[in-house]
């Protein structure tokens, strides 16, 4: 070999290692640009809704549904509210619960407001039955679940009562859906006039008309 032969050799390799090297860099670089822009965007719908793909895929659906709906063919004439009778959980703890102990198919009630054990006090977590715009499975009498949209505070209320934070939430998210459905304050329930003699749920330290009294506030 003669020693031009050997520098030329040397130069392309040295070259080719070159390349490579900017190439892979600038193909990692890309990818961390990538992944943080995702994990961004996860944070952030984490921080919203806490919903898998799945769920937020299915949500999309049932949030074109909902705007479909117009007063008179939407299925829902009633609010029923509940209590968990736990001093802890969220919607995945209780849907784990609901399939598990009781057969159920899911989460029974479509919305949850956490106490900020499981989930941050005040929060509204979406059920998977709402996100389908199915009938809950929260309510003994069959006719009661197919026309009412239920709601479940976390909480023992017969011990405790719901937050302010909770209570809150809840007056929110009930008069958006009584304004979406036109569903009037007396078709505002405990889960005992849905179930007469069957359950003391909402439990002892939820009233009824003082949480009318702060929808009448507006
Ligand atoms: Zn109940």
């Amino acid at each position: 070999m003669r020693f031009v032969d050997f520098i030329l050799g040397t130069a392309a390799i040295f070259a080719l290692v070159i390349a490579v090297y900017l190439f892979s860099t600038d193909i990692g670089l890309a990818n961390s640009v990538q992944n943080m822009t995702v994990d961004k965007k996860n944070k952030l719908n984490k921080t919203v809704e806490r919903l898998s793909p799945f769920e937020r895929k299915e949500k999309k659906k049932a949030d074109t549904r909902y705007r479909r709906y117009d007063q008179e063919d939407s299925p829902w004439k009633y609010i029923v509210i509940h209590h968990s009778a736990t001093r802890q959980g969220n919607a995945k703890v209780f849907r784990e619960y609901h399939k598990k102990k009781m057969g159920l198919d899911g989460l029974a009630y479509h919305f949850v407001i956490g106490n900020g054990t499981y989930s941050k006090n005040g929060e509204i977590e979406y059920g998977e039955k709402w996100h389908r715009q199915q009938p809950g499975t929260h309510c003994h009498n069959a006719n009661m679940n197919s026309q009412s949209i239920g709601i479940c505070l976390v909480g023992n209320l017969d011990k405790d009562k719901a937050t302010e934070k909770q209570m809150i939430a809840l007056s929110q998210l009930v008069r958006d859906l009584q304004r979406r459905y036109d569903i009037p304050n007396g078709n505002v329930i405990g889960h005992k006039d849905a179930d007469p003699g069957r359950t003391e749920c909402p439990g002892k330290n939820f009233s009824l008309n003082v949480f009318e009294a702060r929808l009448r506030v507006r």
